[in-house]
C-alpha cells in the first residue's frame, strides 16, 4: 500500500436524475460543515426539537414520535415493520415495484403471514384488489408504497388507510420518495405509520430515514408480546432519546441532522404547496419534451409520480451505452430499469432541488445528443414541447 495513490476524493460536477440520490443545495452543505456537538449538548436538543416540528409539518401530522432514524430508506422500512410485527402475525401488501417487495421480505423474514396483492409493474395498486384481499381478513398491517420508484406509479393513501382501518389493521405507507415533492398527509389520509428518506424530494444528504408513528401504532408496539428484536430500531428506546427523557441509545449522525435541518428550512421557505406545484410542472415539460423526440411513458397519466419519469428505451437504443454516454459526455445520471423492468425503461428523476426548467432542458439535449450519436431516430423539438409548458 502506497498512500499516495490514495488521491484527495473529487468526483467532478454531476447531475443526478437518477431514482436518488438528488443534488443537494449548498446551504445543506454549509450546514453539514458546522462544528459537531456532544450528543448531549443543549444545542443540538434545541436542533433536534426545530427537525422533529419541520417533520411534523411536512408529514402533515400531530404524531408524537416523528424523528429521524439513523438509517437510510430501508432501515425506516426495517425500523417501522420490525417495531409492529411479531412472528405469525398477518401482513397484507399491495406489490407493483421493488420496493413493495422489500417490504414482503422484510415481513416474511420475521416469521409472519406476508398476503401479497399483485399487481402489474408500472401501475397503481387499485383498492378493490386490496378489498377483495381483506376479504375475512384481519391481518395486523395493511402496507404501501406511495411513490413507487422502481415504477414512477404512485398509488393514493386515503381509499387504503380506510379500508385497513375496516378490517382492523394499522396503515403503513413507504413516503421514500413523495415526501417532500408530493402531498403526504398522515392525519387528513388515516396513515398510522410511515417512513421516508432523505436523499429524494427533501434534497438532503442519503443516510437518514424520517419515520412517524401514530398513536395507534404506539399502543401496538406498547401490547407486544415480545420485544422488538432489533435493539438497534426499537422506537420506544430512540424516542426517549429525542423525547423528554433525553435517554442515551446511541450517537446520532449529528452533521446529518444539521444537514436535514436546513434542507426542511428550504421545504418550508418555498412552501408546500409550491414546491408540489413545482414538481409537477417540470414533470409535466420533461413528458411533454420525451414525448415530442417520440418516447412513450411506462405509467399511465393519471397514475404518473412527477419525481420519478419511466421512460420507454426507444428502439435500436442500447441501455447501458446510452446511460453511460451521458455520464460521460454530460456528466447526467440516469436510472436504468430494475426487475423486470430493466433494459425495458429509464427512470428519470426529478426530485426535490432538481426539478427545474434548467435540468430539463439540459437532460432533453443531452439525450436527443447522444441517442442521433447512436443512431437512433428521435423526433425534434422535445425543448420547444417542453418550454410551451412552462409558458402556460
Ligand atoms: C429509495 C427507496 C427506498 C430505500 O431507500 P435507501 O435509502 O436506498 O435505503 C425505499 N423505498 C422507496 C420507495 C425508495 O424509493
Amino acid at each position: 500500500m502506497n498512500i499516495q495513490d490514495f488521491k484527495e476524493i473529487d468526483p467532478g460536477e454531476r447531475l443526478l436524475l437518477g431514482a436518488g440520490p438528488c443534488n443537494v443545495p449548498p446551504r445543506v452543505f454549509r450546514a453539514v460543515a458546522a462544528p459537531s456537538v456532544g450528543y448531549l449538548d443543549p444545542y443540538l436538543f434545541g436542533i433536534m426539537d426545530e427537525t422533529q416540528e419541520l417533520l411534523r409539518a411536512l408529514f402533515r401530522t400531530d404524531n408524537t414520535v416523528t424523528l429521524p432514524m439513523s438509517a437510510t430508506g430501508g432501515g425506516g422500512m426495517e425500523t417501522t415493520l420490525v417495531n409492529l410485527l411479531e412472528p405469525g402475525d398477518q401482513m397484507v401488501v399491495g406489490v407493483n415495484g421493488l420496493f413493495a417487495t422489500r417490504i414482503c421480505e422484510i415481513g416474511e423474514r420475521l416469521g409472519c403471514d406476508v398476503v401479497r396483492v399483485n399487481v402489474e409493474w408500472g401501475r397503481a395498486v387499485p383498492a378493490e384488489r386490496v378489498e377483495a384481499a381483506l376479504k375475512g381478513k384481519s391481518p395486523k398491517i395493511v402496507a404501501i408504497v406511495n411513490a413507487e420508484t422502481s415504477t414512477g406509479a404512485c398509488t393514493p393513501l386515503k381509499d387504503l388507510a380506510k379500508l385497513a382501518h375496516d378490517h382492523g389493521a394499522l396503515f403503513l405507507a413507504d413516503t421514500v420518495t413523495s415526501l417532500g415533492g408530493i402531498d403526504v398527509s398522515l392525519d387528513a389520509d388515516g396513515v398510522d405509520v410511515a417512513y421516508s428518506g432523505t436523499q429524494k424530494c427533501i434534497s438532503a444528504f442519503p443516510g437518514m430515514s424520517p419515520v412517524s408513528f401514530g398513536p395507534a401504532a404506539m399502543k401496538v408496539i406498547e401490547a407486544r408480546e415480545s420485544k422488538v428484536p432489533e435493539w438497534y430500531l426499537d422506537i420506544t428506546m430512540i424516542r426517549d432519546y429525542w423525547g423528554p427523557a433525553r435517554k442515551y441509545h446511541h450517537t446520532p449522525a449529528i452533521n446529518m441532522i444539521y444537514g436535514l435541518r436546513e434542507a426542511l428550512r428550504i421545504v418550508f421557505e418555498e412552501g408546500l404547496e409550491a414546491r408540489f406545484a413545482r414538481h409537477m410542472l417540470n414533470h409535466r415539460a420533461l413528458v411533454a419534451g420525451l414525448e415530442a423526440m417520440g418516447l412513450s411513458m411506462l405509467v399511465p397519466a393519471p397514475e404518473r409520480l412527477p419525481m420519478l419519469n419511466a421512460v420507454r428505451i426507444p428502439e435500436g437504443a442500447e441501455d447501458a451505452k446510452v446511460r453511460g454516454a451521458l455520464l460521460r459526455d454530460f456528466g447526467i445520471e440516469i436510472s436504468g430499469g430494475l426487475g423486470e423492468l430493466a433494459g425495458k425503461v429509464w427512470r428519470i428523476g426529478l426530485m426535490g432541488y432538481n426539478a427545474q426548467p434548467r435540468n430539463v432542458v439540459l437532460f432533453l439535449a443531452a439525450l436527443e445528443a447522444v441517442l442521433r450519436s447512436q443512431g437512433v431516430k428521435v423526433g425534434a423539438g422535445g425543448i420547444e414541447a417542453a418550454a410551451a409548458v412552462w409558458a402556460t
